[in-house]
């Protein structure tokens, strides 16, 4: 069975239907990287399978919960499905541990010297483990980054989505977040990534998903698709971030 299944998934926003019959199937341990315009629907759709938007049709399922039914306790979901944006969103008035720990300890119960055995373990994968007691504004946006993902990776989550974590960081920068994703993928760990960083997606996408006006327009391997487009639309947006 697949982690995160989308079957026929219908979202509105009043008379916009953002995404539109999107239908995707993702096993365990792949790297789907979503691409597209601008508007196409990648972070709505993101959004849908994190349960933080509510969908109009189809279903979406994660390891077999349904994430549209009102009785799904979206709490438990959230747990399994973590969740990194472009804006780093850290609690600037807590430290680096203070931010990993929160969730672990309020969510999951776990006492504070655990919370902080698990804040280290998680600051090692993404090598800031000597920052454990730095405030956000004492961090690089690339190392504030990284610690976004590691508070995440704190809930122990089967599935991550990184809705394009390098686009608001310098260029100098997005190295350091780009190598914690490979690292992260050769570990093993499930992802659905949207992404500009095509050159990540070739190296380690299993998969990539075009997205143009809501709908999934070109779906496939990552090389093979991102080297010959089948369809105008993937070769003009190609062309045009390449
Ligand atoms: P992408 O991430 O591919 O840029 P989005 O998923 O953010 O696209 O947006 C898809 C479409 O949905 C856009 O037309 C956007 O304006 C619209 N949209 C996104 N969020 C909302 C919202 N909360 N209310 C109304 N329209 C929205
Ligand atoms: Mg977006």
């Amino acid at each position: 069975m697949a982690l995160v299944e989308l079957n026929h998934v219908t979202k509105r926003y009043g008379a916009l239907t953002v995404l539109d019959d999107v239908s995707l199937s993702v096993q365990k341990g792949e790297i789907i990287a979503v691409i597209g315009r601008s508007g196409s629907g990648k972070s709505t759709m993101l959004r849908c399978i994190n349960g933080l938007e509510r969908i109009q049709g189809g279903d979406i399922t994660v390891d077999g919960v349904r994430v549209n039914d009102p009785a799904t306790n979206l709490r438990n979901l959230r747990q399994q499905v973590g969740i990194v944006f472009q804006s780093f969103n850290l609690f600037p008035h807590l430290s680096v541990a203070g931010n990993i720990t929160l969730a672990p300890r309020v969510v999951k119960g776990k006492d504070p010297g655990m919370a902080r055995e698990v804040a280290l373990d998680v600051l090692r994968r993404v090598g800031l483990e000597d920052k454990i007691d730095a405030f956000p504004d004492e961090l690089s946006g690339g190392q504030q980054q990284r610690v976004a993902i590691a508070r995440s990776l704190a809930m122990d989550p089967q599935v991550m989505l990184f809705d394009e974590v390098t686009s608001a960081l310098d260029p100098e920068l997005t190295g350091e977040v780009i190598k914690v994703l490979e690292a992260m993928a050769n570990k093993g760990m499930t992802m659905i990534l949207v992404t500009h960083e095509i050159g990540f997606a070739r190296r380690f996408g299993s998969r990539v998903v075009f997205m143009h006006q809501g709908r999934i327009w070109e779906e496939g391997a990552a090389a093979a698709t991102l080297a010959s487009p089948r369809t105008p639309e993937l070769e003009t947006f190609l062309n045009a971030v390449l």
